[in-house]
């Protein structure tokens, strides 16, 4: 697996309050006299950057104060912020600019309650201050982040003296058994929060491409009455990517379909159609290798700490259970690619395999379909048409009906 990337962390865990002293106590007291509604949502209005490539200062405009805490991250080197849940309200593409130590920065909802900026950086920094300011003298609210650059010694020697901060991601509980022997489907769309997934011409979302997939899926599947469905995400959260593995281990799942789209950069021309992957070591080409590694990278995106993800698959041998699922998983594939042929396009070389972290169950069947290429403009037509949502997830209820039909009709409960 290419994902193994030694990750270091350092944490400033800051109550925005300790720094606050600065802050006018006129404008305590008005905010006192005028407290907000605790059911609204801060929301973020602006952001700056400004410094040199020595020091760089972040600067958030905030309906309010909040709390904060802000810990780095390295290979590749992050500053992230974890606040409460805010409402972003920036401008497009804000966060596309380099400044300063700053290569680039993304915003968004990281956990239900919760929600994350996180910021690429030049190299080494080192957080020399985090805090939230109240309004005053007619400024609004702001969350303030300063950034020096240091050497890379000096940053890892820090983390001896820094606790990690809490673990930010959201822990499923262990799920009831249903008692239900109709097998589950889990359907995962892919991305989600503030990671956006890849970008259409428009700036289409990849992260809401695939959840109103899946959506449509999953309505389908449950109006054939013949199994159970659960998805990984139902709404705008991020999820990483091992929890998503986890999701269908623990809960036996019988196949597990992962729902992406996919995009080219410019250079690399045009390509159309749906692909379906299934696991493996080495990749069955060159592209399949770039899309794995671009999808395995969203926990990177979302700022995780991948030393602190426990790896609950890394270490499974390659047994019966593993080979079997290879199998079943591949059979699934061919199904899918079978029933997609007549109703939506499919690239020319439609069933690939590569290293996805997402397909590491060893004993759950499991299959990515990239429905498409937002950077194609007739694959974009579709993937944004309710028509063609509404075909193409009648035909995946088709592979999945074909796929399980044999093993229903022999009462079988599961696939596996
Ligand atoms: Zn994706």
């Amino acid at each position: 697996m290419t994902l193994r990337i030694a990750t270091i962390a350092c944490a400033l865990i800051v109550g925005a309050g300790l720094f606050a002293d600065s802050a006018a106590p006129a404008a305590e007291v008005a905010s006192r006299a005028l407290p907000a509604p605790s059911n609204e949502l801060p929301v973020a209005t602006d952001v700056r950057l400004g410094g040199d490539d020595q020091r760089t200062r972040f600067v958030l405009d905030l309906s309010r104060k909040i709390d904060l805490a802000a810990f780095t991250l390295a290979d590749p080197y992050r500053v992230v912020v974890d606040l409460p849940q805010v409402t972003f309200k920036l401008p497009a593409k804000v966060g596309d600019h380099a400044r300063g130590l700053v290569k680039a920065f993304r915003y968004g909802l990281i956990m239900q309650g919760g929600s994350r900026i996180v910021l690429d950086t030049k190299g080494p920094v080192r957080v020399e201050k985090a805090f939230t300011l109240d309004a005053a003298d007619g400024q609004p609210a702001r969350l303030v982040l300063d950034l020096a650059a240091t050497d890379r010694d000096s940053f890892l020697r820090t983390i001896a003296l820094e606790n990690r901060p809490a673990k930010q991601t959201r822990r499923e509980p262990p799920p009831r058994e249903s008692g239900d022997p109709r097998p589950l489907i889990v359907l995962d769309p892919g991305h989600g929060g503030i990671d956006t997934g890849t970008k259409g011409l428009k700036g289409e979302n990849e992260k809401e491409i695939v959840l109103a997939f899946a959506q449509a899926l999953r309505e389908r599947l449950l109006a054939g009455g013949k199994y159970r469905v659960e998805m990984t995400r139902t709404d705008d959260t991020f999820i990483p990517l091992n929890e998503r593995v986890r999701f269908a281990r623990q809960r036996s799942a019988a196949l597990f379909i992962s729902i992406h789209a996919d995009s080219l950069p410019k250079r690399e021309g045009q390509a159309e159609g749906a692909t379906i992957y299934t696991l493996s070591e080495n990749a069955s080409d060159a592209e399949a290798a770039r899309l794995a590694e671009a999808e395995n990278r969203a926990d990177v995106i979302a700022g995780v700490d991948l030393t602190a993800e426990p790896d609950d698959v890394a270490n499974i041998l390659v047994d019966l259970a593993q080979r079997e699922t290879k199998t079943f998983s591949l059979q699934f594939a061919r199904s899918a690619v079978n029933e997609l042929k007549s109703t939506a396009r499919l690239h020319k070389n439609p069933m690939k395999s590569a290293g996805f972290v997402v397909l590491r169950a060893p004993d759950v069947p499991s299959v990515l379909i990239e429905l498409g290429y937002m950077s194609t403009k007739d694959d974009l037509r579709q993937l944004t048409s309710e028509a063609w949502r509404v075909k193409t997830a009648a035909a995946m209820a088709q592979a999945v009906d074909s796929f399980f039909g044999p093993r229903l009709a022999g009462g079988a409960g599961r696939a596996n």
